[in-house]
């Protein structure tokens, strides 16, 4: 992994600052008073026609899920590239990469006890095989991680293990993985089939990847319901021996997707970029209204609105819709390895990134110093437009499996905004039931207003903090205990 040249700025605030050093820090900031007319303008053209919720709920009607390789996939990629237009973007263009379209056809699971069998509604999961049948003792692999599976040791092979998908009763301080590297951590200690416990209540049943990096794994994983699972759990636990039988087949093609990319040249910094970007692709089970029409849908309105105001950004505003996402972050990873390749990488300066996301109340950061001082700045200039929808709070959470992170593990800092969409919504991620009728159209109109107005404040910075040097990604993953599922997924590039 090349070391990103450190751009433009290496002046670092330090809490003993000289009168001398906190001006030179001050030229970090903007200046707020300067942005308030721009951001109150902003928020009036964001509230005016708001489009997102609009957009998202004639996507639903009219095109459906939005699944990579799929005609609908592609007819989202259309539908984005012309809302662009529609909306007088002065740049749109589309970047295509490879994917491997993975396809649902049709899954059986039985378990039975010697006895009798017992037909289970599933699911499977994404990137499973083409076609499978295994007949394998079922065996109680708790939520999965690493000591769960230790405990079942030599037992675990050529079994049907019986995992959680969210963790359950864990001990304290346990971070949990997710599914694709479950079923990695099981595959790899000889499991031969998957069969993962959703937690929502109520019959819900999750899709979603069970591959790192896309590729077809090679035994097969479903999903049950979390009211199916206590029940073999609980008879598990009398002792008795039951045995699953996995049947599934699935369709897969290598496919051409595009992300779809359009941006604002800016005024007076147009080299230097800022990143606005999620996936607009789904699974197939609903239309994914929430995961992540919201996001994405809210990026294409964003677009519209800050390209609708008179005044364009002083630094180049770039709005990037991801497909691939769901797949194992495809469409972010080429356009990282592209940008990587083309010394385009420097130019981006922060990339934030919508996923689930409505109705922001402060944003995440993950950036080396300076980064988070800017953004509580950030923060507090939209509170002088909005005090009482939008709170200002600041996280310096980092985490994984969305967009940001090729970005991040390339040395971008990100920047997401901290969402609470309730558990109404939480316990259909990924489920039949992600559908319009969870969607809040003031959530989307948040979106825009108050990311519009952190975009505005970022692009305006006299200068920005640097990218990551090497030793500082590498601590900060560290430090929020991302060593192990980087590893796990192959994506640990230390030694
Ligand atoms: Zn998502």
């Amino acid at each position: 992994m090349p070391i990103i040249p450190a751009p433009l700025q290496s002046i670092r605030c330090l809490p003993l600052a000289s009168l001398l050093l906190l001006a030179v820090c001050q030229h970090l900031a903007v200046d707020v008073r300067a942005q308030i007319p721009l951001l109150k303008a902003f928020n009036r053209t964001a509230q005016t026609d708001a489009m997102g919720y609009r957009w998202l709920r004639w996507s639903s009607e009219r095109i459906g899920h939005r699944l990579t390789g799929s005609a609908q996939g592609a007819m989202a990629e259309a539908a984005a590239d012309s809302l662009f237009r529609v909306s007088g973007l002065p740049q749109v263009m589309r970047f295509p990469f490879r994917a491997q379209a993975w396809s649902r056809g049709t899954v059986q699971l039985t378990v039975g006890d010697g006895e009798g069998f017992l037909h289970l509604q599933a699911v499977a999961l994404a990137n499973t095989p083409l076609s499978a049948a295994v007949d394998a003792p079922l065996l109680d692999a708790g939520n999965g991680l690493p000591a769960d599976l230790d405990r079942l040791g030599e037992q675990l092979k050529g079994a049907a293990a019986l995992v959680n998908i969210g963790l359950v009763a864990a001990t304290e301080g346990a971070r949990n993985l997710h599914r694709s590297e479950k079923a990695k951590l099981a595959m790899d200690r000889g499991a031969a089939a998957l069969i993962f416990v959703n937690q929502a209540e109520g019959r819900v049943l999750l899709t979603g990847t069970a591959s790192i990096d896309g590729a077809l794994i090679p035994v097969p994983a479903a999903c049950i319901a979390t009211e199916d699972g206590s029940l073999l759990r609980n008879r598990l636990a009398t002792g008795q021996a039951l045995t699953a039988r996995l049947g599934m087949s699935n369709q897969s093609a290598m496919v051409e997707a595009n992300n779809v990319i359009a941006e604002i040249p800016g005024s007076r910094m147009p080299q230097e970029v800022i990143m606005i970007g999620g996936h607009l692709d789904s699974w197939d089970l609903a239309t994914g209204a929430t995961d992540n029409g919201l996001g994405s849908f809210s990026i294409l309105d964003l677009a519209r609105a800050m390209n609708a105001m008179p005044n364009r950004p002083e630094r180049t505003i770039r709005f990037v819709l991801f497909m691939g996402e769901e797949q194992g972050l495809l469409g972010s990873r080429a356009l990282v390895e592209h940008y990587r390749e083309t010394g385009e990488l420097a130019r981006v300066k922060c990339m934030i990134n919508l996923d689930m996301s409505g109705n922001p109340q402060g944003f995440g950061v993950g950036g080396p110093d300076g980064w988070a001082g800017l953004l509580r700045s950030a923060c507090d200039s939209i509170r002088t437009v909005d005090t009482a929808a939008f709170a200002g709070r600041l996280s310096e959470e980092v985490w994984l499996h969305s967009d940001h992170q090729p970005f991040l593990m390339a040395g971008v800092p990100v920047i997401y905004p901290l969402s609470d969409l309730g558990k109404h919504v939480y316990g259909c991620y990924h489920s039949s039931c992600d559908d319009i009728h969870l969607v809040d159209p003031q959530a989307m109109v948040n979106n825009v207003r108050f990311v519009g107005a952190l975009a505005y404040m970022l692009a305006a910075a006299p200068s920005l903090p640097p990218h990551f040097n090497q030793a500082q990604l590498k601590q900060r993953l560290i430090d929020s205990g991302l060593e192990q599922p980087l590893r796990i997924g192959g994506d640990w590039p230390w030694p």
